[in-house]
């Protein structure tokens, strides 16, 4: 290769030779990939915004409540006993990412990914509806503050502002539920000024992400996208500008580039595809599309750049199903067996007795008494009557308040005492056993210290 052609390596795309700042004009894409990018996007941010309002057996499709500890994932719920679940979850989401990436690149970037919808599907498309296509925002931006400006920039803020407060209240409902974020807005400010401040400053980073941060998110801060390089192959599936068939370009030769530069244009990080892999190229396939229509022009076939791996471009045979893809799907398959196996094995109560902090034994007559705080989580969906006794021992428990019945997917907190006799209390810590019963079955123990003289 050139200097001239490594020299995209040297710096992000989006930084001048100062370090500033570089704006990127990505001009307005349309074509047959960009419609069923929209038909995708519409369809997952209809889903994201209904799916706090989705019920499940009563519980919301998915609730991240981590202030209770709670999360609920299609409809199934897990709490803070289940992290090792969760962790297994996590695990396969992790390997399938992986096995997708390999097999078909950084797809989830260009189609699925929140940050890509958001920015050109929501964003992007009200800012060329307010300043047109990237010749005119490039003047726009570069001239004066005249009436038309200002009016067009407030325009646009105004409504950057309003949208990314409406994103944080639905991300809120992800994590609160809809019932608790609508009963949050009928009440006073006063009452919920944390919230609040939380709720403006997310905005206020929305706001920014998609005003002025933008493709920097892709390009220099996703973990992700810097995982590329160990994860494609020369068999993996990316946007691939096919440089045996392109190649000498712009009519110096035989080849079917004709250097319009088109496929940079449209570009919304600003790259180009014809210097190869980039660490910057969302996959979004915009540049496809630009192409496809220079081709059409020209009377060539479509396809100068396209959905294709290095080895296709090269002409060798590329089954998506090879050896590296066969490995994954094993390993992915064996853990996500694993997580349904210690779902559906998992215990219907998760119970947890300890002894009541900085307190130590009571001595009354011919007995001895501890206090201990007691938690139940009911993961059933049935509303179970619990009833605790002791089993390893001849005592009696004494519970504060209210009566054990605990709703179905429901947790139960409370505190008893336990009383010993005497001659029961072998040890300064004596292991005692707890049962917990439903309707005279035993449904689960636990085992706690009994602290004594
Ligand atoms: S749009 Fe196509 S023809 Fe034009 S420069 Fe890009 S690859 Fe070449
Ligand atoms: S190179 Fe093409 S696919 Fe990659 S980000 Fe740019 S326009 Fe999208």
């Amino acid at each position: 290769m050139t200097k001239e052609k490594l020299d995209f390596r040297d710096y992000p795309i989006n930084w001048n030779e100062r370090g500033g700042r570089k704006w990127v004009y990505a001009k307005k894409p349309s074509g047959k990939w960009f419609n069923r990018r929209t038909i995708v996007s519409w369809i997952l941010l209809l889903f994201w915004i209904a799916v706090p309002f989705i019920r499940v057996n009563g519980n919301p499709l998915i609730l991240l409540d981590i202030a209770n500890r709670k999360f609920i994932i299609f409809g199934a719920i897990f709490w803070a006993q289940d992290t090792f679940i969760l962790a297994l979850l996590m695990l396969s989401f992790v390997l399938f990412v992986v096995l997708f990436t390999v097999t078909f690149g950084r797809l989830w970037c260009g189609w699925t990914c929140p940050q890509t919808i958001f920015l050109e599907m929501v964003f992007r498309k009200i800012e060329y509806l307010i300043e047109g296509d990237y010749r005119e925002r490039h003047k726009l931006d570069n001239s004066p503050w005249t009436t038309n400006k200002i009016v067009k920039k407030a325009l646009k803020h105004t409504i950057f502002i309003l949208i990314s407060v409406a994103m944080t209240n639905v991300f809120l409902m992800w994590f609160i539920g809809s019932e608790r974020w609508l009963e949050m807005i009928q009440e006073p400010i006063t009452q919920n000024i944390s919230g609040f401040a939380v709720m403006l400053l997310v905005s206020a980073f929305f706001y920014w992400v998609y005003s002025f941060f933008r493709e920097q998110i892709c390009t220099m801060v996703c973990p992700y996208g810097r995982m590329q390089g160990v994860l494609l192959d020369s068999k993996s599936i990316a946007v691939t500008y096919d440089y045996v068939r392109g190649e000498p370009r712009g009519g110096h030769g035989d080849g079917d580039c004709t250097d319009c530069k088109q496929c940079i244009s449209v570009c919304p990080t600003g790259i180009d595809i014809r210097n190869g892999s980039q660490l910057e190229c969302v996959n979004c396939s915009a540049c496809i599309d630009q192409c496809n229509k220079i081709m059409h022009v020209t009377g060539k076939p479509p396809g100068l750049i396209r959905y294709a791996s290095e080895a296709q471009i090269k002409g060798q045979q590329n089954s998506i199903w090879n050896a590296r893809n066969r490995a994954y799907s094993v390993v992915l398959l064996l853990i996500f067996s694993f997580f349904v196996y210690t779902l559906v094995s998992r215990p219907v109560l998760e119970t947890t007795i300890l002894r009541t902090p900085g307190l130590l034994y009571q001595e009354q007559d011919s007995t001895l008494s501890n206090v201990y705080n007691i938690k139940i989580v009911n993961k059933t969906h049935d509303e179970l009557p619990l009833e605790l006794r002791v089993i390893s021992h001849k005592g009696k428990i004494q519970m504060a308040g209210n009566t054990m019945l605990l709703k179905d997917q429901d947790m139960y907190e409370s505190t008893f005492i336990l009383f010993l006799p005497k001659s029961e209390v072998t040890s300064d810590k004596t292991k005692v056993e707890f049962g917990v019963f439903s309707n005279n079955e035993l449904i689960e123990t636990y085992k706690a210290t009994f602290v004594g003289p």
